[in-house]
């Protein structure tokens, strides 16, 4: 009998622990699911009414609504520049929080690396002008596909570059090329601009992260672009990683499993599935 009660109260006592870390695993199920929640919709609360003022800002200060007097001017440009600062964070906060709650579905197709490059450089075209910096392109000789989500893709591809346009002097150069490996193919983003210290790299890919701290007032950023860049990469099965010197320059690369006429390991398959 009494090793009965002994078994009965070691099972009861098993049950108890049990019942407890289930509960705890829930406990952190809700309060991640309320994170979610309010993340999501302080976002769509903060972005819809921001969209009006910085639209209506840029209204009155591209001069559609009448001339604008001299002494407004600077205070209009600052207040809607601020506001697509502000805008901008949201929008990254959003897709944070949609990719790590695996809320965005990828959608992946052979991706031609030449053709990615070209319309990412030509969409920061505007931006490499007005800071006189020159970008060139060395596409890939070969067929240098891979599987991918091209709308994803070429954020990936805005973030570095702009990254390297950001933190460049004018009248430098910056240099975009891929490479086909054999197996793999590689797109990399280099410029000539302030580079990175070393033992940066947490910095470089956390969140809210930037290396120094004045980049804040000198060029604007939210320190999460790379994380998000990060975090698309690896829902590729791709690798991200960056080689710089300070003073010298930075050079980020991305690498992709090349996609061949008879078709990868990995093709029609989602690897983030
Ligand atoms: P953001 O650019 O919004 O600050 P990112 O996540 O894109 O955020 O970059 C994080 C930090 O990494 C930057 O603030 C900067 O300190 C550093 N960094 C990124 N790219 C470069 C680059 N090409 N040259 C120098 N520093 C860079």
């Amino acid at each position: 009998a009494d090793i009965s009660v002994k078994f009965y109260l070691s099972y009861q006592y098993r049950l108890e622990q049990m019942k407890l870390i289930k509960a705890e695993h829930e406990a952190t199920k809700a309060a991640l699911e309320v994170k979610t929640q309010f993340l999501s919709t302080v976002s769509h609360e903060l972005r819809t009414p921001l969209t009006s003022i910085t639209g209506s800002l840029d209204l009155v200060n591209n001069g559609i609504l009448g001339e604008v007097p001299d002494k407004l001017k600077p205070v209009i440009g600052m207040a809607a520049k601020n506001g697509h600062r502000l805008a901008n964070l949201i929008d990254d906060l959003l897709d944070l929080q949609k990719i790590e709650a695996g809320e965005i579905a990828f959608h992946f197709k052979p991706v031609e690396a030449n053709d990615l490059v070209d319309e990412a450089v030509e969409a920061t075209a505007g931006y490499a002008t007005k800071l006189g910096i020159h970008v060139t392109t060395i596409p890939c000789e070969d067929d240098c596909r891979f599987m991918g989500d091209r709308s994803r893709l070429i954020q990936v591809m805005n973030n570095l570059l702009s990254n390297a346009l950001k933190f460049s002097e004018e009248g430098s150069t910056v240099k975009v090329w891929v490479e086909n490996l054999g197996s793999r193919i590689r797109i990399s983003v280099q410029d000539e601009g302030v580079g990175i210290p070393e033992g940066a790299k947490d910095r470089v890919f956390g969140k809210f992260s930037q290396v120094d701290s004045s980049d804040v007032r000198k060029v604007g950023g939210t320190g999460l672009g790379l994380n998000i860049t990060k975090q698309i990469i690896e829902r590729h099965n791709a690798t991200i990683d960056y080689a710089s010197e300070l003073g010298v320059g930075s050079t980020f690369r991305i690498e992709f499993d090349r996609l061949t006429e008879r078709g990868g390991a990995r093709i029609g398959q989602d690897p983030g599935a």
